[in-house]
C-alpha cells in the first residue's frame, strides 16, 4: 500500500517519519488516546487527495482528515494503521468583491480568510475562540461556531459551495456562486459539519459580507451563574447582541491567573455582551441600554460599557484565553453541550450539581447568548479516582442538556468523545437514516472510523 501511494504522489508529499507522523496523531482533545498511523500524506493538490482516497479505497486502509490539529473532540484523531490526510497544504484563494465571495482552499486558518475579506472592505464572520490557528476546512467539518455566532450565525451561514474529494477518490462540485439555488438535495449541508466521516473538502466558496458597523462591548458582573443566566435568557428575548459570552467565577479566576488584566476575580460570574447595531437614530444606545437593564434586573452588581475599541478587543480576548487558562489547571474534558437559551439558567445550575455531586472542578464558559456552554471538567490525571469522577461528571452534563431538550455538541462536534452518547440523541429511526447515509458514502467505511456510529 506505501508503495502505491508513493508511486501516486508528488516527492515529499508521504511521510513515514515516526516523530513527524506522531506529530500529527492527536487535536487538543487531551483525553483522547490516539491510534498510530501507517502514514501522513502532506496533500498540497486536489489530485494529491484524489491519489489518496483511490489507493486507500483500493487497499481497504482507512483516512484520517486533519486541518490544523485544533479540534477539541478528538475529530482528527488517528486510528491505528490509517493514513492520516493533512489537507493543510491546500491553501488556493480567490476574493470576488463584486459577488462578496472568497474561493477558498481548506488548509488556510480562519484568520487568513478575514484577513484577504478585509482587504477588500468585506468580512469573514464565523470566528471560533480559535481563529488565528484553526484551518477553515477544520471549520468546514465541524460547522465551527464562535463568539459572533449569536447574530451572524454559524460556518454553515456562509457556505455557497463544497469541492469534495469522495471516499473513492471521485471529485464532487456541491452548490454554486449564486445566493439562492434549490436545484437538488441541499448535499453541501450535509457535508458541512460530517467530521471527515463522508468525505475530504477540498476547496469552498463562502460568502462574505460587508463588516459590521463599530461595537459598544459591555461587562456585567453577578453575585452567581445562574444570576447571569437569567440575564442571558432576558436578553435574547429582546435583541440580537453581536456576541454574549459568560464566564463563571472559576474561569474568569484562572484568565486573570493566566494573564492578569484586572479581572475581578470576586464576581460569581461574568457576562461580556456587544452591541453593533446599527441604522442610526440612536439603534446602539437603544440596544446597550435594553442589555444594561436586562442585566439589572437579573441581579448584576455591576454593569460597564466602553466604546473603545481597544478596551473592547481585550475584555473579548480574556474569554477567547479561558480554554487554555484552565488548561493550566488540570486536564481538561471540553463540554459543548447547548440548550434552549430560556433553560441556560436551568443547565448552569444542573452543572454546579454535577460538580458538587462529582467533587469535579467545572469551570463554565461559553456562548451564552445561542445556549451553547463549555463546562471545562478539570481533574489531575494522575488521579485515578479523580480522572474517573470526571468522566462520570462529564456523561451527566451531556444528560443534563439531553433532558433539557439541547445537544451533546453546538460545535466541537461528536469526534471521539462523544460516540457513545450520539444515539442516545438522535434516537433509533434518525440513527438507521445516519447510517444509511453513511453507508452510501464510504461503503467501506474507510472515512475517519470510530467517530460517529
Ligand atoms: C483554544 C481553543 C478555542 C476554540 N474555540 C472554538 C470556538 O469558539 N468555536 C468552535 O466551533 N470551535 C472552537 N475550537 C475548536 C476547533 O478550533 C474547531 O473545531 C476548528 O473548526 C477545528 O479546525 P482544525 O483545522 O483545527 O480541524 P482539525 O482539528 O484538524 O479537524 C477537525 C475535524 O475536521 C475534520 N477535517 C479537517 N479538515 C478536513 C477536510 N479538509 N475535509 C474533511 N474533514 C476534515 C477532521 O477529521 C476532524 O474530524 C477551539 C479550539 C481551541 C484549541
Amino acid at each position: 500500500m506505501l508503495a502505491a501511494l508513493e508511486g501516486a504522489l508528488p516527492d515529499g508529499a508521504l511521510v513515514t517519519d515516526p516523530d513527524v507522523v506522531d506529530a500529527y496523531r492527536r487535536d487538543r482533545a487531551e483525553t483522547v488516546v490516539p491510534g498510530m498511523p501507517l502514514a501522513l500524506v502532506r496533500a498540497t493538490s486536489v489530485a494529491d487527495v484524489q491519489a489518496v482516497m483511490r489507493v486507500a479505497s483500493a487497499h481497504r486502509v482507512s483516512v484520517v482528515p486533519r486541518g490544523a490539529g485544533t479540534g477539541l473532540s478528538g475529530g482528527a484523531a488517528a486510528v491505528d494503521g490509517c493514513i492520516t490526510l493533512s489537507t493543510a497544504g491546500l491553501r488556493h484563494l480567490h476574493v470576488d468583491p463584486v459577488a462578496m465571495l472568497a474561493v477558498v482552499g481548506p488548509g488556510l486558518l480562519n484568520a487568513e480568510v478575514k484577513a484577504a475579506a478585509r482587504e477588500h472592505g468585506l468580512w469573514y464572520p464565523p470566528d471560533p475562540s480559535s481563529f488565528e490557528i484553526c484551518s477553515i476546512g477544520g471549520n468546514l467539518a465541524t460547522n465551527a461556531g464562535g463568539l459572533c455566532c449569536v447574530k451572524y450565525g454559524v460556518t454553515t451561514d456562509y457556505v455557497l459551495a463544497l469541492d469534495v474529494v469522495l471516499a473513492d477518490g471521485t471529485l464532487v462540485h456541491l452548490g454554486g456562486q449564486t445566493v439562492k439555488d434549490v436545484a437538488g438535495y441541499d448535499l453541501k449541508r450535509l457535508f458541512v459539519g460530517s467530521e471527515g466521516t463522508l468525505g475530504i473538502i477540498v476547496g469552498a466558496t463562502l460568502r462574505l459580507r460587508p463588516p459590521p458597523p463599530p461595537a459598544t462591548t459591555m461587562v456585567a458582573t453577578f453575585p452567581d451563574v445562574v444570576a447571569a443566566g437569567r440575564a442571558v435568557v432576558e436578553v435574547v428575548g429582546r435583541v440580537r447582541p453581536a456576541a454574549l459570552e459568560l464566564m463563571d467565577r472559576a474561569a474568569v479566576a484562572a484568565v486573570e491567573a493566566a494573564k492578569p488584566m484586572g479581572l475581578d476575580t470576586g464576581v460569581g460570574a461574568l457576562l461580556l455582551a456587544r452591541s453593533d447595531a446599527g441604522g442610526g437614530g440612536g439603534a446602539r444606545a437603544d440596544e446597550v441600554g435594553w442589555i444594561t437593564e436586562a442585566c439589572d434586573r437579573a441581579g448584576a452588581s455591576y454593569v460597564a460599557a466602553t466604546d473603545d475599541e481597544d478596551e473592547g478587543e481585550m475584555l473579548m480576548a480574556a474569554r477567547r484565553m479561558a480554554i487554555p487558562a484552565v488548561e493550566r489547571l488540570g486536564t481538561v474534558l471540553i463540554e459543548d453541550v447547548g440548550v434552549p437559551v430560556p433553560q441556560i439558567p436551568a443547565l448552569v445550575a444542573a452543572v454546579e450539581v454535577v460538580a458538587d455531586r462529582r467533587d469535579t472542578a467545572i469551570p463554565v464558559i461559553g456562548h451564552a447568548g445561542d445556549g451553547n456552554l463549555h463546562p471545562l471538567v478539570t481533574f489531575d490525571r494522575h488521579d485515578a479516582d479523580a480522572a474517573a469522577r470526571a468522566e462520570v461528571a462529564f456523561d451527566e452534563v451531556m444528560e443534563a442538556a439531553l433532558r433539557l431538550g439541547g445537544t451533546i455538541t453546538g460545535e466541537h462536534g461528536i469526534g471521539t468523545l462523544k460516540v457513545r452518547h450520539l444515539a442516545e440523541q438522535l434516537g433509533p429511526d434518525v440513527l438507521r437514516i445516519t447510517r444509511a447515509v453513511k453507508a452510501a458514502l464510504d461503503p467501506l467505511g474507510i472515512l475517519n472510523p470510530g467517530k460517529w456510529v
